[in-house]
């Protein structure tokens, strides 16, 4: 019955159901968790405790007739006189001259409004009626066809009349242990609070609430992927393995050793491995990819390594086959520009198990491509594929082991609400050697200071990138600005250095062809959008100048200064921005202050919020009503752990006291509301 359409309730006909339809509120239950975003505190109250321009609610005696002065067309004044301990004071009304006759001389009136001390006057902005509830008024997010106190009335109706269908869907022993408040009576006080501890209570229960139906379902996901009828176990060789690790020209780090053995261990099992591999930029995650696809491999799989853009693939490719000069695998690249005679020779060695592992764009699984025995995918950049890219994966048919990887360190509470259904390894640590890059924020009247300096470190013999300003809005923009700082920094840098220019409308030839000269120190400054972002290995460059820093995201600045720093030499990155704001000058603070990107994301979360924290729309985030995963991560946290011991209890479907609770997950299931 909640979910009927609200005309059924008295006075919504078809074009009131249309406004309300525009604000999002098509059914009865809509209506009753469209919380308000703020609410005015009408608590009466005393003129002598008054500040001046505080909005307050005053009751008194009405002393003087109402009077109605008229400007203009549209516009009026309504005056008239008040009295609250014998002082007495001007009331003012503008524009609402239809309140007179609710002004009744010698009757007590209360009024929302705001307070001049000096002239001892109110600005009324409501009448407020004799019963009102409580001490706060609901503010919504209304439209010019549905006004505050229209959605009021309509609140308050569908809650008399259908308030008895809101079941409780959390159980019994999770409300007392928490002690929330009942679900009717919190999404009643989240409306009309008594005072603000009840509002509290309510904020609360309701936000237990959703993080909690929201964790059932990702512990629920993550438990029947954990069931071993769908899993397949890669039984690899460890000997063979462990020699391959011995001939790496590096010993791992203790954080590589210890993600691989988690990998491993999944690998064992039937399971259905999800893991999501988080490591800084530079940590070395690549490494951890190649043994993870070499032990598929040994086991008789074959492996797919999956990444966002063509140069990016082509680089993996390039150190998978450097890591597997020791030992024989078959490696192949296929992407959407690999010329049909040779894309149907690979699509025939996949098919024929002759090619081991095939890394490629994501086009490569979407296409439909068969595989003669895949055990392992493998994806890298994971923040840009969104949560429907990783379902479609697994719609394939086939059932893989998926290892994600991300270079976005994400926060803890994002991770557990992004990636909820999958297990986490993360590496901690940066090879040994690391000096950490030098972060300096300048501002643009300094910038020819700047490349002086980088002039001076280019003649050492090391190489810079230069990113442009990040401009979404209009491609043709971005283009421009580019072509004219590539022809800005060529005038100060040629014929002493090479410069070379990679933009986004570029070819892929062309742009394979410029980044094969940078890496062949060919071209020793590479002005460059942000095609670069992701991935590029140049050792030999030591200096990242990154122009209008302000305008991207700190998870991708740290991702772009990770670009340099990767030798054994000192390397800068040097930030140019005039923020506007504070909250901008915070930001380039914040960078030249920490290098640890966990540190970098989770400042941007506290800063602009989920959707920055990853630097694209399509983050896969699930959005929530009335809870906020920065603010409420306490919440988060406790939710997620009970929703995981209820998961954990193997017949709590059939305890009574989760009734509720099973039926609201069954029909939000249905809607499957959590994933656009
Ligand atoms: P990312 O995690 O950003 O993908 P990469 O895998 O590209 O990092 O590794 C960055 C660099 O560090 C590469 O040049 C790689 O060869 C090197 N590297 C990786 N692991 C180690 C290690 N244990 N010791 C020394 N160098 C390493
Ligand atoms: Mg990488």
């Amino acid at each position: 019955m909640l979910e009927e359409s609200i005309t059924k309730l008295a006075g919504v006909g078809e074009k009131r159901a249309q406004a309300l339809a525009d604000l999002g509120i098509e059914t009865i239950e809509d209506l009753l968790s469209y919380y308000p975003f703020r609410y005015d505190d009408i608590k009466e109250r005393n003129l002598a405790e008054i500040n001046d321009q505080e909005k307050v609610t005053i009751k008194g005696l009405v002393v003087s007739p109402p009077v109605v002065n008229r400007f203009g067309y549209k516009k009026s004044r309504l005056q008239f006189r008040m009295m609250q301990d014998r002082e007495v004071f001007n009331v003012s009304f503008f524009n609402q001259p239809y309140l007179k006759d609710k002004i009744v001389v010698s009757e007590d009136i209360a009024i929302y409004g705001k307070w001049d001390a000096k002239r001892k006057s109110l600005t009324g902005m409501k009448i407020l009626g004799a019963n009102q509830e409580g001490d706060f008024a609901p503010i919504y997010h209304v439209s010019k066809a549905v006004r505050q106190h229209t959605l009021v009335d309509l609140i308050k109706k569908a809650f008399t009349r259908f308030a008895d269908q809101l079941e409780e869907n959390l159980p019994l022993s999770l409300r007392e242990k928490y002690r929330l408040l009942g679900r009717k009576e919190a999404m009643y006080a989240m409306h009309f609070p008594q005072d603000l501890n009840e509002y509290h209570q309510a904020k609360r229960r309701i936000v237990f609430e959703e993080f909690f139906l929201f964790q059932m379902k990702i512990q629920g996901l993550k438990q029947a992927e954990k069931s071993e009828k769908h899993g397949i176990v890669i039984a690899y060789d460890v000997d063979r393995v462990k020699s391959f690790t011995r001939s790496l020209p590096f010993t791992l780090t203790d954080a590589q050793k210890r993600v691989t053995n988690e990998i491993c261990r999944d690998f064992l099992r039937a399971k259905h491995m999800q893991r999501l591999l988080q490591g800084d930029v530079g940590s070395g995650k690549t490494v951890v990819a190649a043994i993870a696809l070499y032990a598929a491999v040994t086991a008789g799989f074959q492996g797919a390594l999956m990444v966002p853009t063509e140069i990016l693939a082509q680089q993996h490719l390039a150190s998978l086959n450097q890591l597997f000069e020791s030992v024989e695998v078959h490696t192949a690249l296929l992407t959407s520009s690999t010329k049909p005679k040779e894309r149907q020779e690979i699509i025939e060695q996949l098919q024929s198990g002759k090619i081991d592992i095939v890394v490629g764009t994501h086009a490569l699984i979407q296409e439909g491509v068969d595989f003669s025995n895949l055990g392992l995918v493998i994806t890298d950049e994971q923040h840009r594929f969104g949560v429907n890219q990783r379902q479609g994966l697994r719609e394939k048919g086939f059932q893989p082991d998926v290892l994600f990887m991300t270079a976005t360190p994400i926060p803890r509470t994002l991770a557990i609400t992004a990636y909820g259904e999958m297990d986490v390894s993360i590496i901690d640590e940066m090879p040994a050697g690391r000096i950490p890059v030098k972060t300096h924020w300048i501002k643009h009247g300094q910038l020819t200071d700047a490349l002086k300096n980088a002039q001076l470190e280019l003649r050492t013999g090391r190489q810079m990138y230069v990113i442009c300003p990040l401009i979404e809005e209009s491609e043709m923009l971005d283009v421009q600005n580019a072509v004219e700082l590539y022809e800005q920094l060529n005038d100060f840098f040629a014929p002493e250095f090479a410069v070379g220019l990679l933009h986004g409308k570029m070819k892929n030839e062309e742009k394979e062809a410029i980044m094969k000269a940078f890496k062949e120190n060919e071209i020793q400054v590479l002005v460059s959008t942000t095609v670069i972002e992701v991935g590029v290995d140049v050792p030999n460059a030591s200096t990242m100048l990154i122009m209008d820093a302000d305008r991207f995201g700190l998870a991708q600045l740290h991702q772009l200064r990770g670009r340099v720093g990767r030798g054994q030499e000192a390397s800068y990155c040097i930030l140019v921005a005039n923020p506007k704001n504070e909250l901008g000058k915070e930001r380039m603070k914040i960078m030249t202050e920490t290098n640890n990107g966990f540190t970098v994301s989770q400042k941007d979360l506290e800063l602009r919020g989920p959707g920055e924290v990853f630097g694209f729309k399509q983050s896969g985030l699930p959005e929530f009503v009335a809870a906020d995963i920065v603010a409420d991560a306490n919440i988060l946290e406790v939710a997620k752990e009970e929703a995981q011991n209820l998961w954990e209890q193997k017949n709590w479907q059939l305890l009574p006291e989760n009734a509720g609770l099973l039926a609201y997950l069954k029909e939000m299931n249905k809607e499957n509301q959590f994933f656009d």
